[in-house]
């Protein structure tokens, strides 16, 4: 998922790439998790900064729902069907 930068957003510098068209948006890593992810707990390690699409990305909402679908039809898993929100 990409996450672009908006005005007014304060995020650390290390967690931001631009792409092609000069935009800034948040970076991946290799895994393409979004950099900012601790891998360990699952969770924004830049919370209280996160970027206004984090902020306004509802959990469970259809957007939500449709990532997890992409997620887990990219990967071949039936879990989401099993128990995802
Ligand atoms: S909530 Fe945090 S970890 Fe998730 S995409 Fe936004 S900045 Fe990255």
């Amino acid at each position: 998922m990409t996450v672009l930068l908006m005005p007014g957003d304060d995020v650390p510098a290390w967690s931001t790439v631009r792409d092609a068209h000069g935009l800034e948006q948040m970076a991946h890593a290799a895994d393409g998790w979004c950099v900012a992810l601790d891998r360990d707990s699952l969770r924004c390690s830049i919370y209280a900064r996160r970027p206004r699409i984090c902020r306004d990305f509802a959990m469970g909402g259809e957007d939500c729902r449709a990532e997890r679908r992409d997620w887990y039809g990219a990967h071949g898993d039936a879990a989401e069907e099993r128990g995802g929100g």
